[in-house]
């Protein structure tokens, strides 16, 4: 049975990947999700377009990526060589997975234990043919959870690193605190910090108000001795992208394959 899989089978599938890096926040809301898929479109569209990607989206809470990406509804499906992935482009180079398009409808929950979510984490790293890529990237569940610490223990051995979204808040939240702890106490590197929603660029006049103030990120990051990777202020026109995308760009090869879907109960 899949749950019984082997380690083996997550360093098969994962023999051909360069760098994971898993993104990390102390709270939900901050823009982790937009942070993580907007990173995923522009590693993929960079180095003159040889950039092979994937995005694995385990926020059960929330999967909003695929909606972020406009593949809302796509299936994934089964063939002889495991799951395959959604591709975000026809030339695929972003290879997308999440418990998202598993579900039989957008507003669906999912309500599991540990064990389940622990199982789950498993099959998507060690039964998804994720092939070839240079940059694994993980959106994981806000602050640190029983998906975190699966995630760390399965992906150990391939040294993962991680980064952290957070707002302009930064430094007066408890959670961001625990979510660094974690982090040290797993050894997980954590490359820096991105503040997001820093500050508000009027539509009309582009100069930029700080609505929630600006440089908590910053501040948190020299605190913590950590790097700071930059700001991205509150965009009206990000939303936009964000929340409508389009369903036009989609492509599974499972559908030339002909093969079974998969389904949540596949989760064992
Ligand atoms: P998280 O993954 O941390 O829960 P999301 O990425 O889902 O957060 O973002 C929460 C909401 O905020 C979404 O509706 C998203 O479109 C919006 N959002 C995120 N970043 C920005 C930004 N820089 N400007 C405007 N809206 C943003």
């Amino acid at each position: 049975s899949p749950s019984t899989l082997p380690d083996a089978a997550i360093a098969r599938r994962l023999a051909g990947v360069k760098t994971i890096l898993l993104v990390l926040s102390g709270k939900g809301g901050v823009g982790k999700s937009s942070v993580s898929s907007q990173l995923a479109l522009s590693l993929s569209s960079s180095a003159g377009g040889a950039a092979r990607v994937g995005l694995l989206d385990i926020d059960l809470t929330g999967p909003s990526i695929p909606r972020m990406l406009g593949l809302d509804g796509s299936p994934v499906h089964q063939s002889s060589d495991g799951w395959v992935p959604v591709y975000a482009d026809r030339e695929q180079r972003l290879a997308v997975m999440s418990v998202g398009f598993l579900l039989r409808s957008r507003n669906d929950s999912v309500v599991w234990r540990g064990p389940k979510k622990n199982a789950m984490i498993k099959q998507f790293l060690g039964d998804v043919r994720w092939g070839e890529l240079d940059y694994l990237i993980v959106d994981t569940p806000p602050g640190t959870s029983d998906e975190h610490i699966s995630l760390v223990e399965y992906l150990a051995p391939f040294s993962p690193v991680s980064l952290m979204v957070t707002t302009p808040q930064a430094l007066s939240l408890a959670d961001n605190l625990r979510s660094l702890d974690f982090t040290r106490k797993v050894s997980l590197p954590l490359l820096g910090v991105i503040e997001n929603m820093s500050g508000y660029v009027c539509p009309h006049c582009t100069e930029c108000t700080n609505v929630w103030g600006r440089g908590g990120g910053e501040a948190l990051a020299q605190r913590e001795g950590l790097a700071f990777l930059g700001r991205i202020p509150i965009d009206p026109g990000l939303v936009r992208v964000l929340d409508d995308a389009k369903e036009e760009a989609q492509v599974t090869v499972a559908q030339e394959l002909g093969v079974e879907k998969v389904s949540l109960e596949d989760i064992t």
